[in-house]
């Protein structure tokens, strides 16, 4: 059983050293690329080390490190539960900040910088329960890693891909938590506190449209110039009549909520196959020429596709929208095998509500489906139970200030969050 109450922790103490850790880690710019993690990795090795852990460090590439450690668990027949989080974050434009984002200052009550919510802050929550089950000798039911990988934000080659192609067997795990799942009052309808954990993401497909036509003079146009050809392709896609059925997890999330998701452009997009515009090019010259009609013109699509749904038929779908013009429409990404989304009806999940009821106890704990994607895909296809799960209850703005010039998190949330983990890692599951 957990012992909440009875912990002889210092949790006041600990939340602010997790704080100043916390801080020091975001002073450390991971910026991805190249996802230079050597000093990430220093740093969280010596924090692992001086807490008694021996932390191995992993070199995946030049200047790339995943950094692992391992609690080892009652029952050594269980496979062990993974605390995923990667140490590398996305480019930030200083200019555009109202407080520098490698400062990692406090400022009413939030913790602002790149990398807080994006996912460090997450990272040293999961650490900070890991150190503290060994600081207050509990051997929890089953064996706990940490793992801290090096390139998220890049698509994993040298981080989660690279560990699980060369270092399967250190890992192994059953069950995986990872980011993306948080606490919110703002996703449904009704004002509920909902605890979103992410079971699956959506399938991502890039697409890249050419159209041909004759080139000409701009004062003699015709239907059949390239560009406008593009144009019209390009709104038969985006006005396409959806004929998506919602996934079996947005309905679960409805059921368990009890009422209709919000309007919100993120909660559409985890209802469809969604299809963003995401570049036009066409023109001759630099700058183009107002007067000459290309003879090409192209456009990228980001279509980001429900579980289930296999991503040849959406091309021929969309291919077929528009088979009557001269458009091609070719794959610009390499397309994995999508694992279907963990179930949510495992031990975990269980352990996941009983733990959130009793630090929230007016919440309700459903499943998400992500409208993107995370390192949790990997695990998913390697058969693991992978679940998005960040303890900390966000408005909406800062929920999605991931990426963002404004990319912050509230410092209370963050502390009282390494308490819930703590709790959830003593769960029997
Ligand atoms: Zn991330």
């Amino acid at each position: 059983m957990p012992t909440t109450g009875s912990s002889p922790l210092d949790w006041n103490r600990l939340g602010e050293e997790a704080l100043e850790i916390l801080q020091a880690y975001i002073r450390i710019p991971s910026v991805n690329p190249p996802a230079d993690t050597t000093e990430t990795a220093d740093f969280l090795r010596r924090l692992l080390e001086e807490s008694g852990f021996s932390a191995q460090v992993y070199s995946s590439g030049p200047t790339q490190r995943n950094v692992l450690a391992r609690l080892p668990g009652r029952d050594p027949t269980r496979k062990p539960l993974l605390l995923l989080n990667h140490m590398d974050v996305v480019p930030a434009d200083a200019s555009r900040w109202k407080l520098p984002p490698f400062a990692a200052t406090v400022q009413d009550g939030f913790l602002w910088g790149r990398g807080t919510l994006d996912m460090k802050g997450l990272g040293i929550q999961q650490l900070m329960a890991f150190l503290a089950l060994q600081r207050a000798a509990i051997v929890p039911p089953r064996t706990v890693l940490f793992l801290a990988t090096a390139d998220e934000e890049s698509g994993g080659q040298y981080g989660i891909r690279w560990m699980i192609e060369n270092h399967w067997n250190d890992l192994g795990p059953e069950y995986v938590l990872d980011e993306s799942g948080f606490g919110t009052r703002d996703l449904f309808a009704s004002p509920k506190l909902v605890f979103v954990i992410q079971v699956g993401d959506k399938q991502p497909v890039w697409l890249r449209l050419r159209a041909t036509g004759r080139p000409g003079h701009g004062s003699i146009p015709t239907r059949d110039d390239a560009p406008a050809v593009l144009l019209r392709a390009i709104s038969r896609i985006l006005e396409r009549k959806e004929v998506d059925r919602p996934p079996e997890v947005v309905d679960a999330m409805v059921a368990r909520v009890g009422a209709s998701l919000a309007p919100h452009p993120f909660t559409d997009s985890i209802r469809r196959n969604s299809v963003a515009l995401t570049s036009l090019s066409a023109g001759v010259g630099s700058p183009p020429k107002i007067n000459v009609i290309p003879s090409v013109a192209e456009a990228t699509l980001d279509c980001r596709l429900l579980p289930g749904v296999d991503p040849q038929e959406f091309l021929s779908l969309l291919q077929s929208l528009v088979a009557d013009l001269p458009v091609s429409i070719e794959l610009a990404n390499e397309v994995a095998d999508p694992a279907p989304p963990s179930r949510w009806d495992t031990p975990l999940f269980a352990a996941i509500e009983r733990t959130v009821g009793r630090h929230y106890p007016e919440a309700v704990v459903s499943p998400l489906l992500s409208s993107g994607f995370t390192d949790s895909r990997y695990l998913r296809q390697k058969g693991a139970v992978a679940y998005g799960f960040m303890p900390m209850v966000l408005d909406p703005e800062t929920a999605w200030s991931a990426h963002s010039d404004s990319e912050r998190i509230p410092v209370a949330e963050f502390e009282r969050g390494i308490r819930v983990l703590f709790d959830l890692l003593q769960e029997e599951f």
